[in-house]
This record gives C-alpha cells, structure tokens and sequence, in this order.
C-alpha cells in the first residue's frame, strides 16, 4: 500500500508533523527507530511563544512551569523572575514524555506508527519514494510514498548523503542528568530557575546550563568540541556553579546507558530543504541556533509549514517536484529563519563571538539587576512572535544594556552594538 506521506524520525518534527497530516486527511506512516518514552537529550525549555499556534497540550506533558532565569557571567549574576510581571517564561519538557503524547495522539487520529523500526536506506524515485527499514525482530520490509519528510534529527545524518542535500553545521553538547529534592530547586536553584551562564573558558560558542524539572534537573554545555571530563570539570571550576550541583546525584532515565550523554546541535539552516517529493524538517534542516538552543519549537513550526505546503499541492492538483515544494523553504524564512533564527545569530555575535572575553555579557547582568524595562523586555521576548512583531526586541535591549555601559566604555564597545544593530 503507497502512503501519501512516510515521516521518517518521531521527535518532535516527525511526531508533529504525522499529526497534523493525519488531520488534513493524509495517509501517513511514520517510522521511528526508539521505543516510545525513551530519553530524548534535550534541555527541556519551552518558552511562552512555542505554545502559540498549537493544539492545546494537556498539564501532563509538562514538568513545571518556568518562571525564573539566572544570567551569570564570571564575574557577575542576575535573576529575572517573571512572577514581578504577573507572568511565566514557558514551561519546561521532558522530551520522552512530550513526544510520547504527540505520537500517541497522531496514531489515535491515524496515522500509522511504526516505533522501534530502523530506517536503512531511502530511496527517492521519479514516481515514488521507497523507505526500506528493520524491525525490532530484524523482519526487513519496503514502505513505499508519495513524498517523505526526512526529520532524523542530528542522529540520521548519512541520509543527506544518501540523498544527495547538504548536512547542517552542527556543534557539540554534553548533557547530564541529576536527581535532587525540590527544596534544592526551590532554594540552590532559585524556584526552578533555567540558569544561563556564559563564560568562554568554559564553552567556546554556547552557554552552560541547568534546567530544573521535577525533583530533577539537567546540566549541560555547548562547543566545538566537548567532553564528558570538560563538563564534569566545568561544573567544579565556579564555586558559585559548583553550590548549583550539591547534594544532587546523578541520573540515568529508561533509554540511557549513563547519566550523561555526548550529541549535537545545529548551528545554521540549510540552504536548500526540500527536493523532488522530499522536505527536510527540523534539526535535519539545521533548524536550531545554538547560542538560543531551543530547537524543538522550530521543528514543530517547521512541521506545520510542511504539511501546509503539500495541503497546498494537493488543492491545486500539483506534483510534488521539487518547484512545487519550494514555498516550504519561504515559510521557513518568513516564519523563523530571518527573524527568530537571525536574532540568535546576533546575539550570540554580540555576546560571544565579538569580544576575547565575556565584558559584554557582564554588563548584560548588570543591566538586568538594575533596570527593571530590561527585564520587563527580556521577560517579553520569551513571549513574542518575532515572526510578526511590529517591535525590534533586541534592538530596544540593546539600547538599554548599551545605556549601562560606563561612558568611557561606550566607545570601546559601540561598534560591536552598532554592527549587530543594537543600537543606531
Ligand atoms: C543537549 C540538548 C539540549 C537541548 N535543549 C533544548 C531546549 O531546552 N529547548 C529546545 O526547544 N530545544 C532544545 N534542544 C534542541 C532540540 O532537542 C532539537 O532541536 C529537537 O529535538 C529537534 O527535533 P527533531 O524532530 O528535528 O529531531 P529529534 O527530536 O532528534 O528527532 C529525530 C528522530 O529521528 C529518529 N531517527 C534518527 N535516525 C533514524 C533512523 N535511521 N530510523 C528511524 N528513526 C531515526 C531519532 O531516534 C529521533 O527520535 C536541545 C538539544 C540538545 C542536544
């Protein structure tokens, strides 16, 4: 039997995707290689804007609300609590559990899910595509479709070769798993509190995290190139991020074989992501910024413009060529690439890349201890639709932590703020 769509990957594009095709009356079979509810590496942050344009989620799905964030630099600290304005900043996740209930819900509409299934090879074909795959019993079989949604994440890359796209830049990240009490979170980690400290001995291109879920919380770092000993050294260095870790243990979940594991992240979209009966979804399209890192909004986002995109088609009677599929990669433009993606991108120029040493960061949580607009803004852009914002967030906060750059200093770093247009 031809499937009208084979997704191939159930993160948290796959699993999106098939439910949204599935509504729009497609016929479609994803195929994905883990058991369900097995650890997902992923930080868990879920910003306010990422629920916006989606079927509501049940409370089960998520951890705890977010409603804190701690900046640090080595030499500085400052604790936003959106609570002072009547808000949260999202939700936090714990990817096993929320791609589980994505999946679920797409099989309960129809869709045909086939979960511990290996994809060994894709095929795309003038008239067909062709996905061969291995059960959990090694039984080999050939699913045939009309157009394939390639969302393997970073973990299927070999595809692209297979198929002839380009790969994504990618960087590195290590991520550990602990368990602790609640009292730790509530106090050591201020009420749950997603900690963001950027300083460059430590990671060359991200931040070093910690993420509190339930009576848990994860830890993790972002460079070029990583190492579980550069992280465990990491977490040890800062005494103030040492007291971050104590009295919690280390923790494996269903699917992991240690507490802490080694995967990649994207950097950069790819240019081109889609072919002949081909859209490529999510971190498979390099989908993530790792300066921002979240990644998951982006590969749901990135499911509704494909299955848009072939609605579309299919209402004009249109082939799946790759002329036709197209506006897929303008709706990824619009949407994320040139306005959310491109934030990150400057902001980690800005923050990082510019400057030896992380100055411009500590003046960042100078700022924010101080002025109570910059947290006002910053709590605001966890919320915003930078898509259709009328407001240049980053502009308006670069003009307030500018302003708290000690004059003589401001000459020194105008240039930095004037180049990523911070300031005019
Ligand atoms: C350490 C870390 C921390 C992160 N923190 C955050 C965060 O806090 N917030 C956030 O929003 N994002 C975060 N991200 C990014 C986020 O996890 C990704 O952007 C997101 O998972 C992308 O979804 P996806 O569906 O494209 O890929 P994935 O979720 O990776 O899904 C791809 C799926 O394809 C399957 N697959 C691969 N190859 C095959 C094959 N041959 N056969 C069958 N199935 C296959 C995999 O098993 C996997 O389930 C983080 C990522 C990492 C690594």
């Amino acid at each position: 039997m031809k499937k009208d769509i084979i997704i191939a990957g159930g993160g948290a594009a796959g699993a999106m995707a098939a439910w949204f095709a599935v509504e729009k009356g497609f016929d479609v079979s994803l195929v994905e290689m883990k058991e369900r509810g097995q650890y997902h590496p992923c930080s868990g942050v879920y910003p306010l804007h990422s629920l916006r344009g989606f079927p509501p989620l049940p409370d089960s799905v998520f951890e705890r609300d977010m409603v804190t964030m701690r900046v640090m630099s080595p030499t500085n600290d400052a604790l936003i609590d959106a609570r002072e304005f009547k808000t949260t900043l999202g939700k936090i996740i714990l990817r096993s559990r929320f791609d589980n209930y994505m999946i679920d819900v797409a099989e309960k509409k129809g869709a045909e899910i086939r979960d511990r299934t290996r994809i060994t090879k894709i095929e795309v074909k003038p008239d067909q595509v062709s996905v061969h795959v291995k059960d959990s019993n090694d039984a080999e079989s050939i699913i045939s479709g009309d157009i394939l949604f390639l969302a393997t994440g970073t973990s299927g890359l070999h595809f692209h070769d297979q198929l002839g796209i380009e790969k994504p830049h990618l960087v590195q990240t290590v991520i550990g798993e602990f368990e602790c009490t609640e009292d730790h979170i509530e106090h050591a980690l201020s009420s749950g509190a997603y900690h963001y400290y950027v300083n460059k001995k430590i990671t060359g291109i991200g931040p070093f995290w910690i993420t509190c879920r339930k009576d848990t919380f994860n830890a993790g770092i972002i460079d070029y190139k990583v190492t579980k000993e550069r992280f465990v050294e990491a977490m040890q260095k800062d005494p103030r991020v040492k007291s971050l870790f104590a009295g919690s243990k280390e923790k494996v979940w269903p699917g992991q074989k240690s507490a802490y594991t080694t995967t990649l992240i994207p950097c950069a979209p790819i240019k081109t992501p889609y072919s002949n009966r081909l859209l490529v979804l999510g971190d498979a399209a390099g989908l993530a910024q790792a300066f921002y890192y979240e990644g998951v909004w982006e590969a749901r986002e990135s499911a509704k413009y494909a299955v848009d995109t072939i609605t579309r088609l299919r209402e004009e009677h249109k082939a799946p060529t790759a002329d036709n599929l197209a506006d897929y990669k303008k709706s990824l433009a619009r949407n994320l690439v040139n306005k959310f993606l491109r934030s990150g991108r400057k902001n980690s120029w800005l923050f990082w890349q510019a400057q030896p040493d992380e100055t411009l960061w500590y003046y960042f949580c100078d700022a924010m201890q101080k002025n109570k607009d910059l947290r006002a803004l910053i709590v605001k852009c966890f919320e915003a639709d930078y898509a259709t914002s009328d407001v240049d967030l980053d502009f308006k906060a670069g003009e307030l932590i500018f302003q708290s750059i000690p004059m003589l200093r401001k000459v020194l770093y105008a240039p930095h703020f004037l180049k990523a247009g911070s300031i005019k």
